[in-house]
């Protein structure tokens, strides 16, 4: 009989997620019951969201204790029990960190004219990358020609791609990431204008320097002293765009709020966060948008792939300290 992989949360991290907190099982499959189906695995998305279900109680939905860790994933139907749903159908859907997802076909979407690598529907296409990105930008922060646009994990998945769209709008882009490596990736193969080394430079100085007249609009990615940093440079009417806070994911008993935020009092600005799923209206117009920049070559998504689903507790640990260019994934 055919054998599941999976990796399990085995406790809950203090701090930094490290490897002892998870195990890697193999478990019998279970059998297909009527109205599910079996899919192999191939992608596993690695999100930085994913450190907020590990924690016990949250916004998100949770882990528990010797459960698969929770993922997004794309792969194949291998057996089925629901009319409709053919062996080789391409899905996506919540698969888990897993080499078999047997489950019911309703809760998967169907990924039909594939005609880009499966992987790009958790990348660039996927709801927690490109389409986040797309929203993020254009719904939300809604950047003009001639705004200074600043995005924070500009290298990362979501990052990458918001900074990309925000030029297409006409802005001039600036991006906070870690690192020398990141900051030719952003002004030398993603066309940023700018890059800052926050682990390496002072932000507020940076910004002084890059846009004098302050930042019109900030898509926040990291949170706590980056944020902060950057409320202090913000234009009159800027918007702050409240993405995610990377920065605070590992121990959000103790969040570190913004202590710069009365400047959005004294510069007339508005802060506003969203989930992508908010807009579900939004996403085939996203979907489409992002597949026809991709075609033309107008926009890349980098992806790095790390090999084998027992590297997924790595692969959380490469991203929570940065080690990630452009959209992370496991492959199966
Ligand atoms: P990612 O940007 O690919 O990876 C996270 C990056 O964050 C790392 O590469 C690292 O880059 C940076 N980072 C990690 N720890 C940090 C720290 N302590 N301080 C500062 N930077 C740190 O991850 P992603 O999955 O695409 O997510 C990016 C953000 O989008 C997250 O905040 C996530 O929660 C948010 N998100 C929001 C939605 C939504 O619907 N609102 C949906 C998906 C994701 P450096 O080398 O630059 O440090």
């Amino acid at each position: 009989m055919q054998r599941n992989t999976r990796v399990i949360l085995r406790k809950r991290p203090d701090g930094t997620a490290t490897a002892d907190c998870f195990d890697i099982e193999e478990v019998e499959l279970p059998p297909v019951a009527a109205g599910e189906v079996r899919v192999a695995v191939e992608f596993i998305s690695v999100d930085a969201g994913t450190r907020t279900m590990l924690r016990g109680e949250g916004f998100h939905h949770q882990v528990g204790i010797g459960a698969t860790v929770l993922a997004g994933g794309v792969g194949r139907v291998i057996e089925s029990r629901c009319d409709g749903w053919e062996v080789g159908q391409a899905v996506r859907g919540g698969l888990g960190v897993q080499r078999f997802a047997t489950m019911a076909a309703s809760q998967l979407e169907k990924l039909d004219n594939t005609d880009l690598p499966l992987s790009s529907y958790l990348g660039v296409l996927g709801g927690l990358t490109g389409i986040t990105a797309w929203i993020g930008v254009r719904c939300v922060a809604r950047p003009a020609a001639g705004d200074v646009f600043v995005v924070s994990a500009a290298a990362g998945g979501v990052g990458s791609l918001a900074g990309q769209i925000a030029k297409r709008n006409g802005a001039t882009v600036i991006g906070i990431a870690g690192g020398e490596r990141k900051q030719k990736f952003l002004t030398e193969e993603l066309g940023f204008d700018a890059a800052i080394d926050y682990k390496a430079e002072d932000i507020g100085q940076r910004l002084q320097e890059l846009a004098p007249q302050g930042v019109n609009i900030f898509f926040d990615n990291v949170g706590g002293r980056v944020l902060d940093a950057v409320l202090d440079r913000i234009a009159m009417q800027a918007r702050v765009v409240i993405c995610g806070a990377v920065s605070q994911y590992d121990d959000m008993d103790n969040v570190v709020g913004p202590s710069m935020y009365l400047r959005l009092a004294e510069r007339r600005s508005l802060m506003e966060g969203f989930a992508y799923f908010h807009y579900p209206e939004e996403i085939p117009r996203a979907t489409g948008e992002l597949k026809s920049w991709l075609a033309e070559g107008s926009i890349v998504m980098p992806e790095e792939i790390l090999q084998g689903i027992e590297r997924y507790p790595d692969a959380l640990a490469i991203m929570f300290s940065g080690g990630n260019l452009g959209k992370l994934m496991v492959a199966v």
